[in-house]
């Protein structure tokens, strides 16, 4: 076992004196008391590239950061990460936009960071790289002769086989997997599809303690599904609700809510449709339920998610128009953030958390929804089976997204279903939210990487 400092690496540092969010959270815990570095993007744009890292104070672990150029932004971050890894990685293959230059500044800026990182990282040192925009770092820092043990946390879907094929360098995406000693994923089907992809190769060779031998490397994959503070979550979600007033309703009217960043990954044109469905199959809930959908732009740089946009304001707009008369607007649409100790109280007054991704590597949502809810009077969570939450969240009423009618019928057993089954789906629930927390997670994926064997030796 090693006890050596903890070094996290991400796409974007988080900066200022209370960066807040999960992950924040869950690592201000990993760095424990005797602290660390965390490094990445400082989300400034420069015209020279970073020579060093800028230092950030005022946390129990240090933070460096380092600045991207525009380039380097417009085909690292917006192209490769985000026009190529993420459609590909969530199954919208169709969506890609391949450019060369994209590839060509990724690796840059992986070599780049693996460059800076390789003059701070002492001998010790475990190494936690997080996320899609980092997937070659470790071969970078292999390449510069650094030896440390360093794990890997993929938070969206792991690609098929077949999505994999569609990557213009798909030989070198699984030499830059294999350079890590460990690959935490989000669910079981992630681990299914890496293994497959590892056995696609004739090269890799699968060792009798499960672990993947692929040229000198030696690699684990395990599933280690991310959790939210979830026992924190639900005092908020009560402070919200003494605080403010939530969305105003007529008397006997329910709400349902959707919460998502505005990306084609998420499935909302399907849910608006499903919602509609409801509203058409039965009549009497007209003017007794509202769905509110909050949706905050996001990468609106990328052309992908304007037509999203443009096709979630016809749609709303359509259904409104249809459905509305003078003191009922079924679908409240809302293009803007709401920061989560609002949101908290909001879903604590829905009816329903309506979760129906048509894929998503966990979906954080869904858990906060359910640690919201009032234990006495809990609403009902409907959750779409491509959610990595739906292996853990068997209580909620799983969904097929693409299947309008199963997801209308599932709204309407939510709203009829009796308060103790409610209660009952909910305490199960809450309970697995508690057990395999944010701070679990962060926990056990670092146990398991600092007991791996390093390398093959
Ligand atoms: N969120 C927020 N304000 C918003 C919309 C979302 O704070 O207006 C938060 C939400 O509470 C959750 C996170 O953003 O913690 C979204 O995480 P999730 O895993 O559901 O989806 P992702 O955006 O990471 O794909």
């Amino acid at each position: 076992m090693s006890d050596g400092r903890l070094v996290v690496v991400s796409n974007r540092l988080p900066i200022g004196p209370n960066p807040s969010g999960g992950l924040v959270v869950a690592l201000t815990d990993a760095f424990g008391d005797e602290g660390g570095l965390w490094v990445g993007t400082s989300g400034r744009v420069t015209t020279e590239p970073s020579g060093k890292f800028t230092h950030h104070d005022g946390l129990r672990f240090e933070r460096l950061s380092f600045d991207l150029t525009l380039r380097q932004h417009e085909n690292y971050y917006l192209g490769y990460s985000n026009s190529v890894l993420w459609p590909l990685f969530h199954g919208r293959a169709d969506l890609m936009e391949i450019k060369s230059e994209f590839l060509d500044d990724y690796l840059a800026v992986n070599r780049h960071l693996a460059q800076m990182l390789a003059s701070v990282v002492q001998r010790d040192d475990v190494i936690w790289v997080q996320d899609y925009q980092l997937l070659a770092l470790a071969e970078a820092l292999r390449d510069m002769g650094v030896n440390n043990r360093i794990g890997f946390f993929l938070h969206i879907p792991f690609p098929t086989l077949y999505d994999i094929k569609a990557l213009p360098n798909s030989e070198a995406f699984i030499s830059w997997l294999a350079s890590f000693d460990l690959i935490g994923l989000q669910a079981q089907r992630d681990v299914a599809r890496l293994l497959e992809a590892f056995r696609s190769r004739k090269d890799a060779e699968f060792l009798p303690d499960g672990a993947i031998r692929f040229g000198e490397h030696r690699v684990e994959a395990r599933n280690f599904p991310v959790g939210i503070d979830a026992a924190a979550f639900a005092r908020e979600a009560v402070a919200a609700t003494k605080a403010r007033p939530g969305v105003s309703l007529e008397p006997g009217e329910r709400l349902i809510i959707g919460v998502d960043r505005l990306d084609y990954s998420k499935g909302i044109p399907n849910r608006f449709k499903a919602f509609a469905r409801l509203l058409e199959k039965r009549e009497t809930l007209s003017g007794q339920v509202t769905l509110l959908q909050i949706a905050p732009p996001t990468r609106e740089e990328v052309a992908a998610y304007q037509d999203i946009r443009a096709e979630l304001e016809q749609l709303s707009g359509q259904i409104n128009g249809r459905y509305a008369d003078l003191t009922w607007t079924p679908i409240r649409y809302i293009h803007r953030a709401v920061p989560r100790a609002r949101l908290a109280g909001l879903y604590r007054q829905a009816a329903i958390g309506l979760v129906t991704p048509l894929a998503d590597g966990m979906n954080l949502v869904a858990k906060e929804y359910v640690a919201a809810q009032d234990p006495e009077d809990p609403g009902v969570l409907v959750l779409s089976s491509f959610a990595g939450a739906a292996e853990q969240m068997e209580d909620a009423l799983i969904v097929n997204p693409f299947d309008l009618d199963e997801v209308a019928d599932a709204m309407a057993r939510a709203l009829e279903m009796p308060l103790g089954e409610r209660k009952a789906r909910h305490g199960r629930l809450m309970q697995g939210l508690l057990e395999q927390d944010v701070t679990w997670w962060s926990r056990s994926f670092l146990a398991t990487l600092r007991g791996v064997p390093r390398g093959l030796a």
